[in-house]
């Protein structure tokens, strides 16, 4: 992946830079942007993580010190990017964007190492993606501010140490478990994203929809946040499709009536689940028996990506307790068989759909 360009305290995140520094990355496309608090305080909801990050940024500011390295996690869509570019911003430092997926190897993640300017945020993103080689190389980055290059080969190779400026790495995983004891260890503050409020949500569609300038009422902003799964970035695509559905079909307001039609449209049901998530608990319904059943299995079954299901769908199940993990694999609760209209098996037997 070529190198992306510094970002200055005076852009951080305005939209073209951020562009820019994101490359193709998806989640940071124009109207994202537009929708993407600049500050911890536009941040809505995640109030404890956010007087915790307050806290040691301001020390860090008082000591005229960087900010000790962050390690954010949780699942995909709760705000984890939108930390990581609205504390540089608080600081007025500069941030680099890198991924852990793009990082193969030491001299990928070097350029960006040795251009930290000092204080700076350097925020990687899918950091349990991390080959060994480069977390390895990020010890001593990370702890001393220095790294170690071997040049030459065999006989005649020697290391070279490298002094580096003292910088912040904000690293973010949906997948804290896959991160290695010693890299987690080297991040000083750790905070664990959850899902958001309806209430949270709301006003979350509320003040997009003033960005996005849509008038929207209360009840239609209620019913678009209860069917985000509990997620901002959700709640955003659904307020943008809602959108559109009136743009196209009504005055371009969003009442009640309007927002219900364009979410039924999509398939999202009352729990505000959508079609893979149902098909994910039918396939552990049929195929499985109500399970338990390993994630593998349920992902061959359904054709479906085994991170996707694990990272995307799951979570939300999981927390809505439609699903559990036992030992022995996914279970559907008795909750699920309600919502799904179907009679929870009697001992081996096949479940009866209504
Ligand atoms: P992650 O990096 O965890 O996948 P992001 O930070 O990219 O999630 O968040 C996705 C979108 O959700 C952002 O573009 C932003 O518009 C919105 N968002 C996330 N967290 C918040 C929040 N606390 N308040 C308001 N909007 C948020």
């Amino acid at each position: 992946m070529p190198r992306e360009r510094i970002l200055s305290a005076d852009d951080v995140p305005s939209a073209h830079d951020l562009k820019q520094a994101a490359g193709n990355n998806a989640k940071l496309r124009d109207d994202e942007i537009a929708l993407r608090p600049r500050h911890m305080s536009e941040m809505v909801g995640q109030r404890k993580v956010a007087e915790r990050l307050g806290i040691a940024v301001d020390a860090a500011q008082k000591r005229k010190e960087p900010l000790g390295h962050i390690l954010l996690d949780g699942p995909p869509g709760l705000g984890k990017t939108t930390f990581a570019t609205c504390i540089p911003h608080d600081l007025g430092v500069s941030l680099q964007i890198a991924s852990g997926a793009a990082l193969a190897a030491p001299k990928d993640l070097l350029p960006y190492l040795t251009n930290a300017e000092e204080g700076s945020v350097l925020f990687i993103d899918e950091i349990h993606r991390l080959p060994k080689a480069v977390e390895e190389f990020m010890y001593p980055a990370m702890e001393d501010f220095r790294v170690d290059i071997t040049l030459g080969e065999g006989a005649g190779a020697r290391t070279v140490n490298m002094k580096l400026r003292p910088f912040t790495v904000i690293g973010a995983t949906t997948r804290s478990g896959l991160l290695s004891a010693p890299l987690r260890d080297r991040f000083q503050i750790r905070e664990h994203l959850e899902f958001y409020s309806l209430e949270e949500l709301t006003e979350i569609v509320v003040r997009n929809a003033a960005k996005l300038r849509v008038e929207i009422d209360g009840a239609a902003a209620r019913k678009i946040a209860h069917c985000s799964r509990g997620t901002p970035r959700i709640a955003n695509n659904r307020l943008r499709w809602v959108r559109d559905y009136s743009t196209s079909r009504a005055t371009g307001q969003i009442a009640l009536a309007i927002a219900e039609a364009a979410l039924e449209m999509l398939g999202i049901d009352l729990l505000g689940l959508d079609a893979q998530d149902r098909k994910y608990m039918e396939t552990i319904a049929r195929v499985f028996h109500g399970g338990p059943a390993g994630v593998e299995a349920i992902a061959h079954t359904m054709n479906a990506a085994l991170d996707t299901l694990v990272d995307e769908v799951e979570p939300f199940l999981l927390r809505s307790e439609l699903v559990v993990r036992t030992p022995r694999g996914r279970k559907l609760t008795p909750r699920a068989y309600e919502h799904l209209g179907a009679t929870p098996p009697e001992e081996q037997e096949l479940p009866l759909f209504r």
